[in-house]
């Protein structure tokens, strides 16, 4: 015992220094602005921030500490130091009592967002709740309050529609914005099984983010209420055990209420964006990046709102909203909401403007306000793998041969000349580039798919790959464990901010895969499976589609015109070796086919050694002569144990090897 009291006052006393070095650099955040100020230097450097991170790195290393961790906690530092830096520039009094007006009670996501919001003020920023959202707005405009707080859209339940029509007659102006995740929480009275409850209120918006959730709920009813906080009061006061409410875990402490569940959104990723009012608009230096809000209405002619876009686009403003409502009382015709990255105290924005007024026919400017999102400097691959990159040679446009008649169109470079780049998360599949997606066959526990997606970003991998859904020859095998694997999957994607891939077996489990899986993958077993390539077709998540073992080429872009017919344009072709008399190999790695889809189709292109070796000596020269051949990336199988695999272990990489091959890819 005595041992762990001493253990824990040594923590104590590390802790103690971390605080102290975190409150150095922050006043050294505050002093550098005054500097910067002087020179009318930009607040961010990106070239100094990879540079700080990639020696962070290099001596944390060394020290025992891992990349990724370093990475964060660095994120987070740098992060405060320009969030600083802005609340200077925009001149915030650290003095005078600001009065914010929220709509709902205590607890109540408007108010989490508001103390986000105003975090280094709170000890001089008053919430005063209100019961609607048109309360809000009218406590500005009657200057009762300093700010108010509206909720705008969330990302699973779309636009808040009654905030956009505030907007178009409110006179105030949007002076700031926040984004708050939200993680809704099942709330009772007391510990009760699910299957008791009949009743849950909550907001509607809020219901709506967890209709699938209670919607499986046995004879259970969702029942609107006016707030979140204030539903999850009543739960408390009614003291009914049958009775739920569905609302943050905060208000759950706030009112002493049990979490039955968390997390019980349908979406895994659920944001809402809350616009901060004020009576009058605020100036925003120029070097805060910014967000500018209009709303317009066009002429009712044809190509009217084309021009006035065309107009955004020859100022190179980068459009980041737009959103239609009808007008009050003028039947099928619409106003505009536009949000775009710009400030109005710019030239080019001001300019702009000034010609969007002769093309619209009502125009109100709701305010420039720095933007919530602030790009992170992400460690360069080279540095993360060990060293500098090899030159990958560039993608050159490859001439299509006139006479080739092909059976497949969309897929086709006649159809698309220049290479198709699919964005997943932080990381770009296609053109230039070279990514690496590595994790293990099969999903098994919460600790190895951890574990795994830890090399995978310790390593620079860009993506983690694991498979839930298992295809396997025998019905004996491990068949993977299905949704379960899948959250584990998601969670440790979440925690090293990796966008994760996995397999899709059954059409019908499409939808349910792809709120998780940011890459739904179609195996090679079920290449021309044409019911689930239409459905993933359906889909918006991006598909990474694998050569069937007995398939040529043209059937594999057949079975991607499936996929594009059907609406969803980001395919990832992989070649992951094809069937011949040869059974040395699990299957023979066609390298030759890369540069011969490469001239055929516009479609990133990805090797799999893993699958083709069978056999984990032969993975790592397979990768390399893969690289060679100039696809965009390579899929590999990695495991922490690969003899205690459940499925593949034979040709899964240990660690060390994996990180050796990124280091040969990466390094030359
Ligand atoms: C896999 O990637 O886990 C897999 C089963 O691959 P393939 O469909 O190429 O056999
Ligand atoms: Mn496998």
């Amino acid at each position: 015992m005595d041992e762990l009291e001493k253990i824990r006052g040594d923590i104590n006393s590390v802790d103690e220094r971390i605080l102290e070095a975190l409150a150095d650099r922050h006043k050294l955040a505050e002093r550098i602005i005054l500097a910067k100020d002087q020179l009318g230097a930009p607040i961010r450097d990106a070239l100094r921030e990879e540079q700080i991170l990639a020696s962070l790195i290099e001596r944390g290393r060394s020290r025992g500490l891992d990349a990724h961790l370093i990475t964060r906690v660095f994120h987070e530092i740098i992060d405060d130091s320009i969030r600083s830096q802005q609340l200077h520039l925009l001149g915030y009094q650290k003095s005078g009592l600001k009065r914010v007006a929220f709509q709902g009670i205590e607890g109540a996501y408007s108010e989490l967002a508001g103390r986000k919001y105003f975090a280094p003020y709170l000890d001089q920023t008053l919430f005063v709740g209100v019961n609607t959202l048109e309360q809000v707005v009218n406590s500005v405009e009657d200057e009762d309050v300093d700010y108010g707080l509206l909720p705008v859209e969330n990302t699973a339940a779309g636009s808040i529609n009654e905030v956009y029509d505030l907007l178009s007659c409110a006179q105030l102006s949007i002076v700031g914005e926040e984004v708050l995740r939200v993680e809704h929480c099942l709330l009772a009275f007391e510990e009760v099984p699910l299957a008791n409850i009949r009743r849950i209120y909550s907001h509607p918006q809020a219901l709506a983010e967890c209709m699938k959730y209670v919607s499986k709920l046995p004879n259970c009813q969702g029942l609107p209420y006016a707030d979140t906080a204030m539903a999850v009061k009543k739960v408390k006061e009614e003291k009914d055990p049958s009775v739920a409410a569905i609302g943050s875990e905060e208000a759950g402490r706030l009112y002493g209420l049990k979490v039955l569940r968390r997390n019980i959104e349908d979406q895994a990723n659920n944001y809402t964006r809350f616009l901060v009012l004020a009576k009058k608009p605020s100036a925003v230096d120029l070097r805060i990046p910014c967000k500018t809000s209009l709303i317009m209405a066009t002429p009712h002619e044809e190509g009217a709102l084309l021009k006035a876009l065309s107009l955004l686009h020859e100022y190179r403003i980068n459009l980041s909203k737009l959103e239609s409502r009808p007008i009050p009382g003028m039947p099928f015709q619409y106003i505009f909401y536009i949000d775009f990255e710009g400030n109005t105290a710019e030239d080019r924005v001001a300019q702009a403007l000034e010609k969007l007024r002769s093309a619209t026919t009502s125009l109100k400017v709701l305010g420039s306000y720095p933007t919530q999102h602030r790009s992170r400097t992400q460690p360069k691959i080279e540095i993360l793998a060990g060293g500098p990159p090899e030159a990958v040679e560039a993608s050159a446009e490859p001439a299509v041969p006139a006479q080739e008649k092909v059976s497949y169109r969309l897929a086709s470079r006649e159809h698309k000349k220049e290479d198709t780049i699919i964005a997943v998360g932080g990381a770009r599949i296609g053109g230039p580039g070279f990514v690496v997606i590595a994790g293990p066959c099969a999903v098994e526990t919460p600790e190895q798919i951890r574990k795994c997606a830890r090399q995978v970003k310790e390593c620079g991998g860009q993506l983690l790959r694991g498979g839930c859904f298992k295809p396997r020859t025998s019905p004996y095998s491990f068949q993977g464990l299905g949704f379960e694997g899948l959250q584990m999957l998601a969670e440790a994607g979440r925690e090293y901010d990796l966008p994760v891939v996995t397999e899709v077996l059954s059409p019908a489990d499409v939808e349910a895969v792809a709120r998780y899986a940011d890459v739904l993958q179609v195996g090679a077993r079920n290449m021309q499976n044409f019911s689930l390539l239409s459905e993933v077709g359906r889909s918006s998540r991006p598909v990474l589609l694998k050569r069937g073992m007995m398939s040529t080429m043209e059937e594999f872009l057949n079975a991607a015109e499936y996929i594009l017919d059907r609406g969803n344009h980001q395919v990832i072709l992989c070649e992951r070796g094809i069937r011949t008399f040869e059974t040395a190999t699990r299957n023979t790695l066609d390298l030759g086919s890369i540069p011969i889809l490469k001239r055929l189709t516009h479609l990133p292109i990805l090797v799999d050694p893993s699958h083709a070796a069978g056999r984990r000596e032969l993975v790592t020269p397979l990768a390399l002569a893969a690289h060679a051949v100039g696809p965009h990336g390579l899929i590999v199988e990695i495991h922490p144990e690969p003899e205690k695999a459940l499925s593949d272990g034979p040709q899964a990489l240990r660690f060390s090897e994996f990180a050796e091959l990124m280091r040969r890819i990466y390094q030359g």
